[in-house]
């Protein structure tokens, strides 16, 4: 089947907005083992609209657009749709009592151009959206298929697991079952040299991909059950395992931070953290866990000398002799705050963010990162680069897997 993706907004075409629909979809068709063969963009123009709609049918079996459900006038991609397939757009009653249900809860009138939310074109496949006022839909029609997503990604991605995945399943026999395994303190590069004798194998394919700070590999096995796409991936995922070793943090959708929030909750280990330049980031990733209560008891910004001092007894010795971005500051920073808090780890971070405040010695993206635990302190170097908030939040990671490292 060949598939494509069109996206519909001004906004996209000015520039405004990053088309991340298309990298999303793009994304997960491949993952499904659905082929993207074009991808394009068009305003929101009617007569625009139907012409890539012509364009991508003429050459493909399955469009999947996103944008313009919306209630304003601009958006068009629903009533242009139900043209190119001569269906009407008819009331729909369930989508019209899910408006008025969200309307009434956010204590706002059902306008006109809301009711026109739940116009549907006639004989259409409906698509919920639990995240937003525009519902979705499928139209098929003469072996063509048309999906159609609304714009913003907050509401793309649910409805796409939640209602496409399980549609586009029913239409071939063939299942997809994919194993993601999570990996940090490696490059992309690095990594996939590593596995690079993987990266050609058909099925199941194995595909990387670096995302914020971390590399993902995804196995991919088609066949015709699930135990038997198993069977495939068990090898594949050893061997991977084998080259990568503990630079594997995880499986699936569990992130790092979740990882390091589930292992001290489950080891009942009780942490602080002392944070100069992350000026906080190290506590609210470990806040993002639910249930950390039971382990997270205190954390500090303490970005001045003086701070240092006063909360976490750094000495001023080490400050004057060493400096605030010293592995002697970093360590008395993690023992500090442990023995404040009353916790059995601490951790610190002190560094040079930049852009400003660099020198040959101590050059922006100079980090050092600290974790005491077992009456023993740790203190790991970072030399890192780009943005400040880059930095900031690349030590942040680093933090949290020093973290898993020393209590797994
Ligand atoms: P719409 O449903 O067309 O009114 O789109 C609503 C909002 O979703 C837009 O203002 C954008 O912020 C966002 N959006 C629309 N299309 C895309 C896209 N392809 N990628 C990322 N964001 C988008
Ligand atoms: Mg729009």
């Amino acid at each position: 089947m060949k598939c494509e993706i069109l996206c519909v907004g001004t906004e996209l075409l000015l520039g405004d907005t990053l088309n991340t629909n298309s990298q999303f979809l793009a994304k997960e068709l491949s993952f499904l083992g659905i082929g993207v063969f074009h991808q394009s963009v068009v305003g929101d123009n009617p007569e625009r609209v139907r012409e890539s709609l012509k364009v991508a049918f003429d050459r493909s079996d399955m469009v999947i657009t996103t944008g313009g459900l919306g209630p304003t006038k601009d958006d068009l991609t629903k009533e242009e749709c139900a043209k190119f397939f001569n269906k009407k757009l008819i009331l729909n009653e369930e989508a019209l009592s899910r408006l008025k249900a969200i309307f009434i809860k956010r204590g706002f009138e059902l306008s006109e151009s809301n009711i026109k939310q739940a116009y549907l074109p006639e004989g259409c496949i409906p698509m919920q959206n639990n995240n937003g006022t525009a519902p979705g839909c499928i139209i098929t029609d003469n072996n063509k298929t048309l999906i159609m997503l609304p714009g913003p990604p907050k509401e793309v991605y649910p409805m796409f697991k939640e209602s496409v995945v399980p549609y586009l399943k029913t239409l071939s026999n063939d299942v997809f079952v994919s194993k993601v395994l999570r990996v940090f303190g490696i490059g992309e590069s690095n990594a996939a040299d590593r596995i690079s004798n993987l990266l050609d194998n058909e099925n199941p394919t194995v595909a990387p991909y670096a995302k914020d700070n971390e590399v993902i590999f995804r196995i991919t096995a088609k066949c015709k059950n699930e135990d038997e796409a198993a069977i495939l991936i068990k090898p594949i995922e050893q061997e991977i395992r084998e080259k990568l070793g503990d630079c594997i943090y995880g499986e699936g959708e569990k992130t790092l931070e979740y990882v390091v929030g589930e292992l001290l909750v489950n080891n009942n280990l009780t942490i602080s953290a002392a944070e100069s330049c992350t000026g906080g980031l190290v506590s609210g990733k470990l806040i993002n866990y639910p249930g950390i209560s039971s382990a997270f008891l205190e954390g500090a910004v303490t970005y001045t000398n003086e701070a240092k001092m006063k909360r976490l007894n750094v000495k001023k010795e080490t400050l004057d002799k060493y400096g605030a971005v010293s592995e002697q500051t970093a360590k008395e920073m993690a023992e500090g705050i442990a023995k404040a808090a009353g916790t059995d780890i601490g951790v610190s971070t002190t560094g040079i963010a930049g852009p400003g405040g660099g020198s040959d010695e101590k050059p922006v993206g100079l980090v050092y990162i600290g974790i005491y635990y077992n009456n023993e302190t740790y203190v790991k170097k970072l030399n890192l680069s780009g943005s400040r908030e880059k930095i900031r939040n690349r030590a942040v990671m680093e933090v949290l897997d020093m973290i898993r490292r020393k209590i797994s």
